[in-house]
């Protein structure tokens, strides 16, 4: 891995993919700055040298074209804030104008490009969309682990135009150094929990898993897609059908692997996918007819607590319930508090996804874990073992 700190850019014109994907309220304010505050270290590290950035990013959605909800320019004061100096922001991405803003930038200035996703070629990976963001610059970094899973213009197509002139970020450095702590160098035991609605998005990563973890824990919706395909009676909780054969497949690997398994054997059921619905407790595998499971239950908890206080390595994705509500929270705080404390013990952890990031921030243990990663699919494609376009484009 070759990263900004292997380079002095004294002098130079860097250009900088990284993630301002921030969400913003109606106002149009930006209501979390994690994602710009992520890419502040390598940004300071650049300008530290004596060179000049221009940072690109995409924001959302926009179909195609400009639209003003998905503009930059939000992030503008929140940077400038936290790097303390100005910055010059171009409605435009190339052409004339843009080229001779980039061409009088000074050691220390900043240009920030407008949302990417206003040029559809940048989906596209287009080569010569990627030709023209590269002219200009004289080298090339890439700290946005977020949509390194995307073959897009800015996150790999361009790297080309930049051989040998192009790096990996602190943040992107950092993402995979902590994720092949789980993926190749995890210590025993370890334990992967498993949770979200849909076990077809996750098939690939407990595939990948179970060639290396010592014990698998799945919660959330899923569980009872897997708890049905073992002959349980599920009532009306959420089932993927298509994907009831692959379940009892995932089992038997597990088995012939000797990956301990575990599922909940207990679950929080209501009598409506409401907050307000009548709730009970039942056993996981013979929820009554009307009745869904939405969390896993106490003597699940307390299981799986077990299992993670004896983890030396534990790696989390995905809430354990519909933890968005407040009635079917426990299960995911319980698990968000063992992992934390097995973590304050001595444990490594690891945990990403958009779902199970927003828990541990909601339960304010976000710096009780090791390691909090910045990106969902990208994660997930990174732990099921592919290499990430984003990631080979600067390697190759
Ligand atoms: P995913 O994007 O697949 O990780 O799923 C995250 C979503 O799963 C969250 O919005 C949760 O509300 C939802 N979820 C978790 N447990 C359940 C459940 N038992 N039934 C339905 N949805 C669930």
């Amino acid at each position: 891995m070759k990263t900004v700190n292997s380079q002095n850019f004294a002098g130079k014109k860097v250009i900088i993919r990284v993630d301002f994907n921030a969400p913003l309220n109606h106002n149009r304010q930006v209501t979390d700055d994690t994602r710009i505050k992520e890419s502040i270290p390598t940004i300071n590290k650049i300008l530290n040298d004596g060179a000049s950035v221009i940072l690109m990013s995409h924001l959302g959605r926009p179909k195609g074209g400009y639209e003003e909800d998905y503009s930059l320019s939000p992030i503008v004061p929140v940077l400038a804030k936290m790097l303390d100096r100005n910055i010059i922001f171009s409605r435009e991405l190339f052409g004339e104008k843009t080229k001779a803003e980039a061409s009088k930038l000074k050691a220390g200035d900043v240009l920030l490009l407008e949302n990417l996703r206003f040029h559809p070629e940048e989906e596209k990976a287009d080569e010569s969309f990627a030709k023209e963001l590269a002219s200009l610059a004289d080298f090339y970094v890439n700290d946005a682990f977020a949509t390194a899973h995307r073959e897009h213009a800015s996150t790999a197509t361009i790297a080309k135009f930049f051989p040998n002139k192009k790096f990996f970020g602190l943040l992107l450095e950092n993402e995979v150094n902590n994720l092949e702590k789980v993926l190749n160098n995890a210590h025993s035991p370890y334990t992967a929990i498993i949770g979200g609605a849909k076990i077809s998005s996750k098939i690939a990563i407990i595939k990948n898993l179970i060639n290396n973890v010592d014990n698998l824990i799945i919660g959330g919706g899923m569980a009872f897609t897997f708890i049905k395909a073992l002959g349980g009676n599920v009532g009306g909780s959420f089932v993927e059908e298509d994907s009831l054969e692959i379940a009892k497949e995932i089992v038997k690997e597990v088995m012939l692997k000797g990956v301990n398994f575990y599922i909940p054997t207990d679950a929080i059921i209501a009598d409506k996918f409401s907050n307000e619905a009548q709730v009970q407790t039942s056993l996981a595998e013979n929820i009554e007819k009307g009745w869904l499971g939405l969390d896993i239950g106490r003597n699940s908890c307390r299981r799986f607590a077990e299992i993670i206080n004896k983890s030396q390595t534990i790696l989390w994705n995905g809430p354990m319930g519909v933890f968005e509500m407040p009635n079917f929270k426990q299960g995911t705080k319980a698990i968000a508090i063992s992992v934390a404390s097995a973590t304050i013990s001595g444990s490594f952890s690891l945990l990403g996804g958009g779902d199970t990031v927003a828990a541990i921030n909601q339960y304010n243990l976000g710096d009780q874990i090791s390691y909090v990663s910045t990106g969902g699919g990208a994660m997930l494609e990174y732990l099921e073992g592919k290499q990430l376009p984003g990631i080979k484009a600067l390697l190759s």
